[in-house]
Formats: structure tokens, C-alpha cells, sequence
């Protein structure tokens, strides 16, 4: 076995590392906190059907942090939601770069002022606010807002990310120049390999086997005995990275495969557009995020995977290939974005005939770790693919398909179950839940014995395996219950016929800001919350709402002392199911 000099490789990982950073200006940005860069996520993270567009930096654990512009400019957006960002600010800057700081506790008093102001004008809590550019000037270190929890966030942290500004491209923050001591090499921890059928249609993840790799401290630990394969044979990896002051785990910055020391598959990018950040689904081992919740990064293209870090080179599969019958090297190379690096090693070998043995007709494996899985037998033709859908009409169900749906080319069957009580349909299963979905899926199902005065509460749901029920949106009309639909799983008609809750309001003083908060939850049993209105003595009144936790809030700070108010907060679930909750505060 040949061992490849350690030198060599180093003076690689330097050159590409040092390409990558030319491209982006060093100095521009300084820190948007006064804390170290302790991250919680990095860039490009493959997160639940998106990837990650900046960096997640630690807040103690705490709220409340001075956040700062990171460089002169104007604040060109203020976002208010009760998910995404939560409460966010975007800072255009003369260069060329736009700066997003999210999750944000509360804006400066002059900005808060202002988002209020807006806020009522419009009647709404959820406002994206443009100001001119001669509204918010703003130099770099200025305090723009403290740092919080606000919207899909799950801790205090800040999320900070710089943009182009015309594109609105997220790029990697970490290119520009911020110090972050970080000498720990990533580990490797698992590497997989798939067996690619030879004959179409072509299924993966249809035979797989996985090495648990045990040693992770050696640069150079190749203990693996040598993996007979197919001919073709395609590789993916589960692996991560810490920095010196991050306990959390990190996504990698760059992986190579490698076939007899020539690089035949690079996943690295330092740019992506939001518009194609599904294809996180299409970069991971999608069943093993399903069945494990394990990340498995694919070294290989699936054919339908038109993610933008492929236009470098369109010729790129990651697809291994061995027609002979000697030993060849494979190997997976992992760096973060300070250049350390760690590097597994496999020996593949051509399988020969005389391992595989006749089985009911079927070739079986006769020895080895390879586990073929029991494939189901699908009805001719019902195949799907990035190219092409089938479009099935039944009596009780109809399924079509937009573009570009999956992949690669998958099973697909509608499999009909015993109807569940308390559903309007029998249960389908469509298609395999361990198989992505990129665009959607037009899913009609027809209702049984459902009468005609809860049509309008009817929809589809989804059932998971403890048969628990998750709304879809989708709606009743001639006849038929329809949804356009971004997974596969089992499916059924429920109705939402319940209104939602308010718990009755409470007022408390917050310890650290003196502030009157007063609050409530809200929540729905199924379709979920459409729409939520606060009036105080019949005026609109603002609170916040943060989706994750059903939290209503607001801060008594422009009532009288010794007054009464009455208060009425209404909430609508999405099949028009109200609640009016009138309460008398007591200021
Ligand atoms: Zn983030």
C-alpha cells in the first residue's frame, strides 16, 4: 500500500485555503458583538431543508447583548416575524455587501420607535419595513439593537450573515478576515458506501454498508480492511468540526473523494442562492436523516441535484467505476476553514462472481457485510425521477406532480391502509417518507362519509408512525380535499372543528429591564394559527408573537397607572375556528 507524504498534502490544503480568501475584503467588518466568536453554527450547516446562510455566534446563554453595525452603511430593511429571523435588521454597506443580524430581542429606541409606529399604521405585528437610505445611517460599531431569541431560533444567539448586496447571495462570514482560533482538525466518524445497480432503473441507497471509523485523532489512520464493491460504487460521510472556543458541532468546509490520489468529487462552497437551498436534501443522505437523524454528507451527484457548487465542474459524479480486478485507494479527505485537515483511507477491490450464490433465483451475497435490502415490488411503471412523474387517478385519490420533484429515479406506489378512526378517508401511504421531495406534490384524497357542514374544516393530514396528525394545507372544493405537498409519508382527511386556546393574561415585572410585560399563549389543536388581533379599549394594540412558543407579549408602558382597560384578543385557526378572550387589566 503506498502512504502518501504528509508534506504533499499539507502544501494543498495551504494553496486552496489561501485561493479561497484573496476573493473576499479582509478588514471591511468588524464584530457585530462584543463577545468572541463562539459559534453555535457555521456556514452552509445542512439544516432541515435548507442550508445555513451565516453564522450562528453564542450569546452566554443570554439575552440581551449589544448588537453593532459591523461596517459604515444604512439600514436598507427591519423584518418583523414570529418565525424565520424573528426580529431582523439588513445593513447596506457602500461596498457591495449587505450585513443580517437576526433573532433580535429589540431594535434601539430609534429604530424600535419607528418599527412601532409602522407596526400600528399597519395593524400588524409582522411588518418588512424598506427605510430610504438617509433614514438610518449607521457607522461601524454604532448600537443597532440587543441580541435575542426572537423567531425560529433555539437559544439566545445571534445570527449574523453578509450578503451581496444586488444578488442577495449568502456568502461564508468566516472568509472575511474574522479571527477565530481554531486548531482542531474535523473528525471523520462514519463513511458509507452504496452499491449502484448497474441496471436501470437505477435506486440508491438500495444496498449500502457503513464503516465506523474508530481512530479519529491520526491524520493518516488507515485501518480498514479492504471493501469489495460493484463495479460502480459511490461513497458518502458523516463528519464534523469544532473550533478552539465552540463546544458545538460544526459543518466542515471542504471534502474531497479521491480514487488512486485524483480528486473525483469536491463538496465546498462559500456562496449559495436562497432559492436553492433545498437541495440540502439532495447533498445528505436523506434515509438516514429520516430513519437515524444522522447527517451523511453525499460524495456523489445525484442526477437531479442541480446545486449551484456543481458549476465549477458539470462532469463531476463522484461515481467510482472499476472494470479491473486490483486494489485501488479511496480516500475521503475533511478540512475546516483554517486549513486543518484529517484523511481516511479505503481499499476497494472488484467483487468476483464466486462471493455472490443463487438464491430463489436472485444472486445473494455469500459473504461479507454487505446486507442487500428486501426490495418491495412495485407496479410496473410507477417510477418517478427529475425528469419524469406519473400523474395516478383513482376513485378515492389523485396524485400529480410539479417539476423536478426527486433526485434520482425512485419507487413510487400508493399503498391503501386501514381508514383510522376519527378521519375521513381511508390512510394512503404515498410514496417512500425516506425519499425527498424538491418542488411539491398535488395530493387530492376523497372524502368518506364527511357531511357537508364540515367541509370547510376538512384537510389533509399527515400520519407519522405513532399515528399522530399533522395539518398540510390544503382545502375542500367540488368534491375532493387538496394540498400541494413537500414530503412523502401516509395521508388522511381530519377536520379541525376546535378553536383555539388563549390562557388567560398575565403581568409580570421583567427583573433586568423593569419592564410591565404582559402575556399569553396561544395554541391550536391541528390546522394551526392563521391570524391573531389584540385591541385595547377598542384600539389595535401591539404585542409580539412568537410562533415556536405560542407567546402573545407586550410591554404596558403607555398606560395610565390606576386605570382599567379592557382587553380582547382574538385568534382564528386556518379553517376559521375563533376564539375571543376579553379580560379587564388592572394597570
Ligand atoms: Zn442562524
Amino acid at each position: 500500500m503506498r502512504l502518501p507524504s504528509l508534506l504533499f498534502y499539507a502544501a494543498i490544503f495551504l494553496s486552496t485555503e489561501l485561493s479561497a480568501q484573496v476573493v473576499f475584503p479582509q478588514n471591511l467588518f468588524t464584530p457585530p458583538l462584543f463577545l468572541p466568536f463562539n459559534l453555535a453554527g457555521n456556514f452552509g450547516e445542512l439544516r432541515s431543508n435548507h442550508f445555513h446562510s451565516g453564522i450562528d455566534i453564542k450569546t452566554n446563554g443570554q439575552e440581551g447583548q449589544v448588537v453593532m453595525a459591523s461596517a459604515d452603511g444604512y439600514i436598507s430593511r427591519i423584518k418583523v416575524s414570529a418565525v424565520g429571523f424573528g426580529k431582523a435588521i439588513y445593513i447596506n454597506h457602500p461596498d457591495g455587501y449587505t450585513t443580517v443580524y437576526g433573532h433580535l430581542q429589540r431594535f434601539n429606541d430609534t429604530i424600535q420607535s419607528y418599527v412601532e409606529a409602522e407596526q400600528y399604521k399597519k395593524e400588524s405585528f409582522e411588518v418588512d419595513l424598506f427605510p430610504d437610505s438617509n433614514m438610518f445611517p449607521v457607522r461601524q460599531g454604532q448600537f443597532i439593537a440587543l441580541s435575542g431569541n426572537t423567531g425560529s431560533s433555539e437559544g439566545p444567539h445571534l445570527h449574523f450573515e453578509i450578503r451581496d448586496k444586488v444578488s442577495e447571495h449568502p456568502f461564508n462570514p468566516l472568509l472575511f478576515g474574522f479571527h477565530s482560533d481554531d486548531t482542531i482538525a474535523p473528525v471523520i466518524k462514519n463513511i458509507k458506501v452504496y452499491q449502484l445497480h448497474e441496471t436501470k432503473p437505477r435506486l440508491i441507497n438500495d444496498t449500502s454498508l457503513t464503516i465506523a471509523v474508530s481512530d479519529s485523532s491520526n491524520l493518516f489512520s488507515l485501518k480498514q480492511d479492504t471493501v469489495y464493491v460493484f463495479e460502480k460504487t459511490a461513497f458518502s460521510v458523516e463528519t464534523s468540526d469544532k473550533m478552539n472556543d465552540t463546544t458545538s458541532n460544526l459543518v466542515v468546509n471542504k471534502i474531497e473523494l479521491l480514487l488512486d490520489e485524483k480528486t473525483i468529487y469536491t463538496w465546498h462552497f462559500d456562496e449559495f442562492s436562497f432559492d436553492e437551498s433545498r437541495f440540502v436534501n439532495a447533498n445528505i443522505d436523506y434515509a438516514e436523516k429520516v430513519n437515524n437523524k444522522k447527517k451523511y454528507i453525499l460524495l456523489h451527484r445525484l442526477p437531479g441535484n442541480n446545486f449551484s457548487m456543481f458549476k465549477k465542474d458539470s462532469t463531476m459524479t463522484g461515481i467510482i467505476d472499476i472494470k479491473d480486478s486490483r486494489f485501488h485507494d479511496v480516500e475521503i479527505r475533511v478540512t475546516d476553514l483554517n486549513g486543518n485537515g484529517v484523511i481516511k483511507k479505503v481499499v476497494v477491490k472488484k467483487m468476483e462472481n464466486r462471493r455472490w450464490k443463487m438464491h430463489d433465483g436472485k444472486w445473494k451475497m455469500e459473504v461479507g457485510s454487505w446486507k442487500p435490502v428486501k426490495k418491495k415490488k412495485v407496479p410496473a411503471g410507477y417510477f418517478i425521477s427529475w425528469e419524469k412523474t406519473p400523474v395516478i387517478t383513482k376513485p378515492d385519490i389523485k396524485v400529480s406532480f410539479a417539476e423536478h420533484v426527486v433526485y434520482d429515479i425512485a419507487p413510487f406506489e400508493i399503498v391503501k391502509e386501514k381508514k383510522l378512526k376519527g378521519t375521513y378517508a381511508a390512510l394512503f401511504s404515498v410514496g417512500e417518507e425516506t425519499i425527498p421531495i424538491h418542488s411539491f406534490m398535488n395530493l387530492s384524497l376523497k372524502p368518506v362519509n364527511l357531511p357537508d357542514s364540515l367541509s370547510a374544516k376538512a384537510l389533509i393530514v399527515s400520519v407519522d408512525k405513532k399515528e399522530n396528525k399533522y395539518a398540510e394545507e390544503s382545502s375542500y372544493a367540488k368534491g375532493w380535499v387538496t394540498g400541494k405537498i413537500r414530503h412523502f409519508g401516509r395521508f388522511t382527511i381530519a377536520v379541525d372543528t376546535l378553536a383555539p386556546e388563549i390562557t388567560e393574561p398575565q403581568i409580570y415585572t421583567d427583573s433586568i429591564s423593569g419592564r410591565r410585560i404582559i402575556f399569553t399563549v396561544i395554541s391550536d389543536n391541528l390546522s394551526g394559527i392563521k391570524t391573531y388581533r389584540a385591541t385595547l379599549n377598542e384600539k389595535w394594540f401591539l404585542m409580539d408573537y412568537d410562533e415556536k412558543t405560542g407567546r402573545l407579549s407586550c410591554e404596558l408602558k403607555n398606560a395610565t397607572e390606576g386605570n382599567k382597560s379592557e382587553l380582547v384578543i382574538e385568534v382564528t385557526d386556518r379553517k376559521e375556528n375563533k376564539t375571543v378572550l376579553k379580560t379587564s387589566i388592572d394597570f
